[in-house]
């Protein structure tokens, strides 16, 4: 496995690939929901490249960017176990030397609300380092996971205003085995917290039950009963719970035709997102 840290050696490593090629872009502290989309590309792919760089363009100025988790030697282990041909992990100052004023957004309600509303600088930071990323690596296939289903869309719509060749996969969200969705950040939770933020796949499930199975279309009484489920656990608050369109990601006020639920939510000082689709009930 070659492991390069610079856009120079990223270009050489490029040229000498010939065939397919995989990328999965990640921010490292690696779980089984990054390595679900590496072995995907590795499937799908002649040749598999993943980049590991935290994105400080995306942090806001209170988030987390400085306590991010970072494990290199282990992500590098865990790579090169799924057969990885190429580890792209450059420094702050190859991504964004010094004058960098390529900026790439996304406008309009897409990055503006959920997300875009309680992280102003997130998704221009993603989406400025995943067509830098893209433009780069210059990969075939790129991979993004549902669990963040906004960064997912937004990323698709950046592709396609840009016009970059490449197609955008996305893969299912991988759950530990109690149904909570894993993520980076879920090492921050004490005992208590990991405990409580079982109430994020609970509520979804509760509201896909209300909707499957009890055949529910008011988003209004959805929410409701999602937020006094949650609101009986006194270490979580609520950012957000939406019921959306699929793909443009406007709320629905009636649940019509499949939606997706999205919710934000902070644990003691954790912020963790989570989202389901709900089917239509299908019986008569
Ligand atoms: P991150 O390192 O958090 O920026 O995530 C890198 C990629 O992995 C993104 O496309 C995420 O959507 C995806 N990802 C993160 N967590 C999961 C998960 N639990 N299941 C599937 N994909 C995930």
């Amino acid at each position: 496995m070659n492991v390069v840290e610079t856009v120079a050696g990223m270009d050489s490593a490029r040229a000498a690939l010939s065939g397919a090629v995989g990328l999965v872009p990640t921010m490292g502290a690696l779980h089984d929901g990054h390595l679900s989309l590496v072995r995907k590309a590795r499937a799908d792919s002649d040749h598999v490249v993943v980049s590991v760089f935290v994105n400080p363009t995306q942090f806001g100025p209170q988030e987390d960017l400085q306590t991010y988790p970072r494990d290199m030697h282990r992500d590098l282990r865990l790579l090169e176990a799924e057969g990885v041909d190429i580890v792209f992990a450059p420094s702050t100052g190859e991504m964004y030397p010094p004058g960098f004023d390529e900026w790439v957004e996304v406008r309009g309600p897409l990055t503006a609300t959920l997300e875009g509303a309680f992280r102003p600088q997130f998704f221009r930071g993603v989406t400025t380092v995943v067509a830098r990323l893209l433009r780069i690596v210059q990969p075939h296939r790129a991979y993004f996971g549902e669990k963040d289903a906004q960064q997912l869309r937004v990323v698709r719509r950046m592709v396609r205003e840009q016009g970059l060749p490449v197609e955008i996969v996305a893969m299912p969200t991988v759950r530990e085995p109690d149904g909570l969705a894993m993520s980076s950040r879920n090492a921050y939770l004490s005992r208590e917290e990991r405990r409580a933020a079982l109430v994020a796949p609970r509520a979804l499930e509760l509201a896909k039950d209300m909707v499957e199975r009890g055949g529910e279309k008011d988003v209004a009484r959805l929410k409701q009963a999602m937020e006094r489920h949650i609101r009986r656990e006194p270490l979580v608050r609520i950012d957000y719970i939406a019921v959306t369109d699929c793909e443009t990601l406007e709320e629905l006020a009636v649940i019509e035709r499949p939606a997706l639920l999205l919710l934000a939510l902070r644990v003691g000082a954790t912020r963790l997102i989570d989202n389901g689709l709900l089917a239509l009930d299908r019986s008569p």
